[in-house]
């Protein structure tokens, strides 16, 4: 018998740290984008754990995988390398422009390696003082105190004071603004090609094209931050990918694992020889385990046909909810590439997509939110179209009780 025999939501705030507000029902299972909660109600799932589970869950294909590395060694450490992440790292490279890769647990931990990097180069530049990063408002890199002092949303940083120095925030998209920002002295420019938790906006391609050329003229590193847009999520392999611009580092977390925690930057290998042996590094970083599921996932995502699968469910979801917005008009656009998507909420409903997400809930379709106004979608890459059709006719009636109570 498991100990203790029953817990409940309620156990939650009795006992968690209170930096999450978790719905009140509790998943147990799930399988494709369908999930159930402990009361055996079913579930759509539009939230996909929050663009990671991008081939929906228990897929049998990484399942075997997780189950074969398991029974053979989960981990070593870095004192030893291991089989499932030298053919990971082959797998990244070979789809990608990058030459080397650099593995960790989380896509924090990517990107502060990533700033590392970074400030590491721009010190062995030899030009005084080169560790200035550029940033971008509403920006998302994650909690640790380097990457959310880099997010560009004070709410997240402002209580954990002092922060580190040298970050420099200007808007996002705006590029005049950039280009006073950006000067010798910076070592690296920071950019999602789409904030998603900022609200699922997309960046203009003149914008990135504009990055990639401050960033040639004054020596700094272009990151680009794909840990939400990456792995296929908004229909091409890495969202650069479509955009036309090459960056100096990526970083990829989120569906990388599939659900299982894992991370990568990956750069170039003139820039990776800034590292040397000891200079960083993390205990579970590309452990076997996490390093044979995300081969996997990566090998079953990296196809014409789920890519292009992701673009014809684009399209259905889309026109599902714009048909949801002529019945219900409370959206003023969805926005967002792929599997990323936004549906913006209008001015009159402004603040309440935790609102319509809760009704979503009840009426078995689960979302997200991308802040107050918007709300997000990011299912699996691979979700069966009847799913997406029965998601939306929830969502439907959620609408309807959201109309007629606002
Ligand atoms: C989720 C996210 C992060 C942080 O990833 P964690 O795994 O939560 O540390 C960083 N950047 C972007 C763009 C994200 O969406």
């Amino acid at each position: 018998m498991e100990y203790p025999e029953s817990v409940s939501r309620r156990d939650f705030d009795d006992r968690m740290v209170p930096v999450y507000a978790p719905a009140a029902f509790i998943p147990v299972r799930g399988a494709g984008s369908r999930v159930w909660d402990q009361a055996g109600k079913e579930y759509i799932d539009f939230a996909g754990g929050i663009a990671v589970n991008a081939l929906g869950h228990a897929h049998p294909a990484a399942q075997a995988a997780l189950v074969e590395q398991a029974g053979k060694l989960w981990h070593m450490g870095n004192g030893y390398t291991n089989e499932p992440v030298l053919r990971l790292a082959k797998q990244l490279i070979d789809a990608t422009f990058a030459e080397r890769a650099f593995f960790c647990n989380s896509g924090a931990e990517a990107n502060e390696a990533a700033l590392k990097l970074a400030r590491k180069v721009g010190h062995d530049s030899g030009i005084a003082d080169k560790n200035r990063i550029v940033a971008f408002g509403n920006a998302f890199h994650g909690r640790t105190l380097f990457t959310v002092s880099a997010g560009g949303q004070p709410k997240y940083s402002q209580d954990f004071a002092p922060l580190p120095g040298g970050i420099f925030h200007v808007p996002f998209n705006d590029l005049s603004a950039a280009e006073v920002a950006v000067n010798e002295r910076t070592c690296a420019v920071i950019v999602e090609p789409i904030q998603g938790e900022g609200g699922v906006l997309p960046a203009d391609p003149a914008f990135l094209q504009g990055l990639r050329a401050l960033c040639d003229r004054h020596g700094a590193l272009l990151i680009f931050d794909e840990v939400q847009t990456g792995v296929g999520r908004t229909g091409s392999l890495y969202a650069y990918m479509d955009y036309g611009v090459v960056p100096d580092v990526l970083t990829t977390a989120k569906a990388l694992g599939g659900g299982f925690p894992i991370a990568a930057m990956l750069t170039t290998e003139k820039l990776a020889q800034s590292l040397s042996v000891g200079s960083h590094g993390t205990t579970y970083g590309g452990n076997p385990l996490a390093a044979a599921v995300a081969g996997t996932v990566f090998g079953l995502i990296n196809t014409p046909e789920v890519l292009a699968g992701v673009a014809a469910r684009h399209r259905r979801l889309v026109a599902g909810l714009d048909a949801l917005n002529q019945r219900y008009p409370v959206f003023s656009c969805v926005r967002g590439k792929g599997l990323l998507l936004g549906a913006v909420l209008k001015e009159a409903f402004a603040g309440q997509a935790k609102k319509l997400l809760r009704l979503a809930g009840e009426e078995g379709a689960i979302m997200l939110m991308a802040g107050p106004d918007v709300v997000r979608f990011t299912p699996s890459l691979i979700i069966p179209e009847a799913d997406i059709d029965e998601g939306v006719s929830r969502l439907a009636r959620a609408l309807a009780r959201f109309c007629a109570e606002c």
